[in-house]
């Protein structure tokens, strides 16, 4: 990626000497246009790091892809230490070719942000630093049989209220759960008050900072990231002890990481070796959260979906938490600390989304490539009447059905690849209608529009299925990387880089794309009313038992 040229960053309202990196000479307004924001985005499929300059332009990036463990049917998992070791080389490898052929210099990098999957869950021994096994990783449904014992727990009914969550297989409590009841060495060193316990956030800014040899120990997570433990009360951003008893969870034998906000000059600690040794981390979001952030979605009544792995539709509600009647999840939007009170969203979570399209890749051999899949989705009108309910980790939101399994309803002679491509993309776009309904009847309020980004929106034929299916606009900007720009966001904003929202105004508005409603309303609305009927077919699949057969 070249460099951007014509920044015009915001003023930092205050910028004393001390705070000069060792060698800058300029005075702190020269400086003040030359600072720089590192981005870490963590996501399931790859980890990237990103430089940007202070009007929010990428100025260069670096990205690896991650290996995804998948050790059994419904069993997904990554090793901690290789999550670790990408964003490590991403960091390295972005600031030496910034240096080398941008002429970028890594003193003038002011802070780094770090937006992250979320729900993944690390356990590590807090003695070594060391990871007790694989992450457990969002869309894992191992837990499954777990969750219906649980749900039958008194008390259960009450959680939603606190936590914003509703009981299933993608919090990270069920995760936590499973490895305390199935793991020896996770039983072993929760006994011995050794274990500690963090979404991926924690894990990085933990041994970013040097893990259980730093001279500060940080072990911390931000509100967006704690409201996706289901450990966490959502109006007081601390941990609840009622959650923490229904799931079994003594403090006294596990290391659960502070709550800290979403951006703060000191909270998360610094980067302890490496190029950018001694650069303070100030910012951190979970993933979607920092997609909304990077869409500038400040307003009430604003939403994003973001089309990566999985897609994530935040709608931000303001101050005050709204729960779900209609199966949405409550969450933290961000909490920008300083004073700011923390703002919420509802949000619409699907499970499967760019992971379909992988699904066609790597384990039907479509193509070698995601971008092939939607030029054979685009290579037909429509899916031969085909209807893909990709559950391969059973629906979320607005459903919640964990015993469903993928399913391909209306398959004849006629249907070709091309078919399954089609109705593969537009199964995410399905599963947005249902969820704007969902919001607009939780809400109130119909939206006129969506900010979309994430790998799958540089998918025309899926945005322009999108706006079909769901008969909204779908609005792409040019500049995708909004998820890690969210996090350069709340990173700038502790130190300085911006200090009001309003700032961030203009960020982001050049170059984008819209894609409008073409089908009319009343097809849209009998392919809904199909595709909700094999959601109701692909109900009850999985049986117990069932894997003694
Ligand atoms: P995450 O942050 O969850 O790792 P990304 O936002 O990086 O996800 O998106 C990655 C996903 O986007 C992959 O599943 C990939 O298959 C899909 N993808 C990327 N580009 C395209 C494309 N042109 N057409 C279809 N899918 C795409």
């Amino acid at each position: 990626m070249t460099s951007l040229s014509g920044s015009a960053p915001g003023q930092p309202r205050q910028q004393e000497d001390e705070h000069l990196p060792h060698g800058i000479t300029e005075t702190a307004a020269e400086l003040a246009h030359n600072w720089f924001v590192g981005s870490i985005d963590q996501g399931t499929t790859s980890s990237r790091f990103l430089i940007f300059d202070g009007a929010g332009n990428p100025v260069a990036m670096r990205q690896l892809e991650l290996e995804n463990l998948y050790p059994r049917s419904g069993w997904h998992e990554q090793d901690p230490l290789t999550i670790l070791r990408s964003v490590e080389e991403c960091i390295e490898g972005c600031v030496r070719e910034w240096e080398e052929e941008n002429g970028g210099d890594r003193r003038r990098i002011r802070a780094v942000g770090l937006t992250n999957q979320r729900e993944t869950t690390v356990v590590w021994d807090r003695e070594t630093g060391e990871p007790l096994g694989n992450a457990v990783v969002w869309p894992d449904t191992r837990t499954s049989g777990l969750v219906r014992e649980l749900r039958s727990r008194e008390g259960a009914g009450e959680l939603t209220e606190i936590c914003g969550l509703p009981l299933s297989t993608y919090p990270s409590s069920v995760k936590l759960l499973w490895l305390l009841q199935n793991d020896e060495r996770v039983k072993k060193a929760y006994d011995e008050g050794r274990l500690a316990f963090g979404t991926v956030d924690s894990w990085l800014i933990y041994r970013l900072n040097g893990g259980a040899g730093a001279e500060k120990v940080v072990h911390v997570t931000d509100g967006t990231n704690a409201s996706r433990t289901m450990f966490m009360d959502l109006r007081t951003l601390q941990y609840d002890d009622r959650l923490l008893k229904f799931f079994g969870i003594d403090r006294e034998k596990i290391a659960l990481p502070r709550i800290v906000p979403s951006s703060d000059a000191e909270a998360f600690g610094k980067i302890a070796s490496g190029v950018l040794a001694g650069v303070p981390i100030t910012g951190c979001l979970g993933d979607q959260s920092s997609a909304l952030v990077g869409q500038c979605g400040f307003k009430p009544g604003q939403a994003k979906n973001t089309y990566g792995t999985g897609c994530f539709l935040l709608y931000n509600v303001g101050e005050e938490p709204v729960i779900s009647k209609n199966g949405l999840l409550a969450t933290v939007a961000y909490d920008f600390g300083k004073g700011r009170k923390p703002v919420y969203a509802l949000e619409g979570s699907i499970a499967v989304a760019g992971s379909g399209v992988n699904f066609l890749v790597n384990n039907l051999g479509f193509s070698d490539d995601p971008s092939r899949i939607s030029e054979l989705a685009e290579s037909v009108e429509d899916s031969g009447g085909l209807v893909f309910v990709t559950a391969f980790s059973g629906l979320f939101a607005p459903y919640w059905i964990d015993d469903a399994q993928g399913t391909l309803f209306g398959m004849t002679q006629y249907t070709t690849k091309a078919h399954i491509a089609r109705a593969t993309l537009e199964a995410t776009c399905f599963q947005t209608r249902a969820i704007l309904k969902a919001m607009e009847e939780d809400s109130g309020h119909k939206l006129e529009r969506i900010a979309v980004d994430g790998g799958l929106s540089n998918s025309d034929v899926c945005m322009q299925a999108q706006a079909d299916i769901a008969q909204i606009p779908v609005d792409r900007p040019a500049m995708r990387e909004t998820t890690a720009l969210g996090a350069a966001v709340a990173a700038g904003l502790a130190v300085g880089v911006w200090n009001e929202l309003e700032e961030l105004d203009d960020v982001n508005k050049i170059g984008r794309r819209m894609f409008t409603p073409k089908m009319p309303e009343k097809k849209a609305e009998g392919l809904f009313e199909k595709w909700n009927r094999a959601v109701e077919m692909s109900r009850g699949w999985v049986r117990e038992g069932d894997e003694k057969n």
